[in-house]
């Protein structure tokens, strides 16, 4: 372990790995160059946390890991497969059945007309899962949802909409959740329970990384990357 709290270079089942990857954006007027040579794994059954100010690369990372975007050069993989060089389609494919991505704002992760088990049991079906009434309530319930099996997002406060999400971001057992600032838009009592969540289903096998500016979830982390200026810091 490095004193980031996570393992820096390639680890036998790591659920992802970076290594020298690079990403620069090509305006019409500029090159900005996000990350800058990142190499860093990402443990399974860890929720780990990638902080850093504004402008660091954490969403360029995040948005590797979840096979949503390519590096210019390095390589990504995830859940011991070469994801880099895929195109769009196999990306596709992959996130399927590899990753899920938490979105900021509660309601984009969710759809509006669904109740609680019904969102449960679509994201199954799109990972190719077969899981159970029994599984879905089980879930549920052990997110403090028990009683809002058949709400609708609208029904629903945000923190209870962010902990739904998480529901439908583990079900099917993908290998990584990736959630940019999940609990950006939460009051801390809500984002206290959400990472309370995930560190718990990460501890049942699901590898979350997670970014963020907020103290709480690095308390709550099982290891810290700390991303300045696209580079990673020791
Ligand atoms: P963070 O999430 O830490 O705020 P980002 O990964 O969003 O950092 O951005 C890193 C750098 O890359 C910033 O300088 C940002 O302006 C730039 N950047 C991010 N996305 C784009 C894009 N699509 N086009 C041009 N520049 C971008």
């Amino acid at each position: 372990m490095t004193s980031s709290g996570v393992p820096a270079s390639s680890v036998d089942g790591a659920a992802a790995e970076c290594s020298r990857v690079v990403k620069t954006y090509r305006t019409a007027t500029e090159s900005v160059t996000a990350l800058d040579g990142v190499d860093l794994a990402i443990p399974r059954a860890r929720l780990t946390v990638v902080v850093g100010p504004s402008g660091a690369g954490k969403s360029s990372l995040l948005r590797l890991l979840a096979c949503l975007d390519r590096p210019d050069s390095g390589s990504v993989h995830v859940g011991g497969l070469r994801v880099d060089g895929l195109r769009a389609r196999g990306r596709r494919r992959l996130r399927r059945r590899h990753v899920s991505y938490l979105f900021q704002r509660p309601g984009e992760n969710l759809l509006p007309y669904l109740g609680a088990a019904e969102q449960v049991r679509l994201a199954a079906s799109m990972r190719g899962a077969e899981v159970d009434d029994d599984a879905i309530s089980a879930l549920l319930s052990r997110l403090g949802l028990g009683a809002r099996v058949s709400h609708r997002p609208g029904e629903l406060s945000g923190g209870e909409q962010q902990r739904l999400a998480v529901a439908c971001s583990v079900i099917g057992s993908p290998t990584l959740v990736v959630a940019d600032e999940p609990t950006a838009e939460l009051d801390s009592a809500a984002a206290d329970r959400v990472l309370g969540a995930m560190g718990e289903l990460a501890a049942t096998g699901v590898a979350f990384v997670v970014s963020s500016h907020d103290p709480r979830v690095m308390a709550v982390a099982d290891g810290v990357v700390r991303l300045d200026h696209g580079r990673v810091q020791q």
